[in-house]
């Protein structure tokens, strides 16, 4: 079975997001569970947390149709104390408000060195900061999304991730999410048939499938290799359609949040169509 949907609005209260999602005929949403550009959020109300749940009921959406996603603001790799203490706190009252609303999973970014560190120590950071937000929590799942690369991002490759995951000390609770646009602007060539299969055998060598617990459905606006993230439309971009028939007919993407970041929201519904039409 495959879950198709997009990353929704929640302006308005997060009760709002399942509602967007049923309009543009998904399967699967995302959503911000507070606002991503804030560090200090109002807690949800017990008001919020019961209309999400009955909203999500009623249009069908379980947990692993769902892919909430953390702030832009939270680096859980930063190389200061203090400025890393912040991320760690927003981070886990974000795992926190995942649990709250019945949700099992919440996916990030993994964190940036920022020139100040070096990548296996930034890796490790990261991996401490994700044993300190489990073990502070239960029933939700750290999903580590593969990056561009862009400036100091880590996680552009498949093994900076494993590096990540082998310093998890509850591997039940930590997972990947694999970002098309990111995968092939970090220089992962899944355009074409053979260059999927390729480059899914490493992700199942290096990671293994049993991590992978969403998927960012995006096409590119750079080039292969470029590093930079800039999320296209589907099929407007450089990736093209074949990959995304690639993943719709490929039974190891079933189960699992497959979702939109594509800019243009007036489309999402075509998209989502568009993939279900893929299916042979
Ligand atoms: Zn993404
Ligand atoms: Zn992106």
């Amino acid at each position: 079975m495959k879950y198709i949907g997009a990353h929704v609005s929640a302006s308005g209260g997060v009760e709002n997001a399942p509602i967007n999602a049923y309009n543009i005929g998904a399967t699967a949403f995302a959503f911000f569970t507070r606002n991503q550009r804030q560090w200090v959020a109002k807690p949800l109300t017990p008001e919020n947390i019961n209309t999400f749940k009955e909203n999500c009921l009623k249009f069908g959406y379980k947990p692993h149709q769902v892919l909430p996603h953390d702030s832009y603001l939270i680096n859980l790799g930063h190389p200061e104390k203090e400025a890393l203490q912040k991320s760690r706190t927003a981070f886990l009252d974000e795992m926190q408000r995942c649990a709250l609303l019945g949700l099992d999973r919440l996916n990030f970014h993994p964190g940036s060195h920022l020139n100040k560190v070096g990548e296996a120590r930034c890796l490790q950071i990261i991996a401490d900061s994700i044993n300190w937000a489990l073990g502070k929590t239960n029933g939700v799942t750290a999903v580590i999304e593969n990056t561009a690369g862009q400036g100091s991002n880590l996680g552009f490759s498949f093994y900076q991730i494993k590096r990540i995951i082998d310093q998890v000390e509850d591997k039940n609770r930590v997972g990947v999410c694999i970002d098309t646009c990111h995968a092939y602007s970090a220089g992962y060539n899944i355009k074409d048939k053979a260059g999927f299969e390729t480059v899914f055998k490493e992700f199942d060598e290096v990671i293994g499938f049993q991590y992978l617990k969403g998927m960012h459905l995006n096409d590119s606006k750079k080039e292969y290799g470029s590093k930079v993230d800039r999320h296209e439309s589907l099929g407007k971009g450089t990736l093209g359609l074949d990959l995304f028939s690639f993943i719709m007919n490929d039974p190891r993407f079933d189960g699992i949040p497959l979702i939109l970041e594509t800019p243009n929201n007036e489309i999402w519904a075509d998209e989502i169509q568009l993939l279900r039409n893929m299916v042979r």
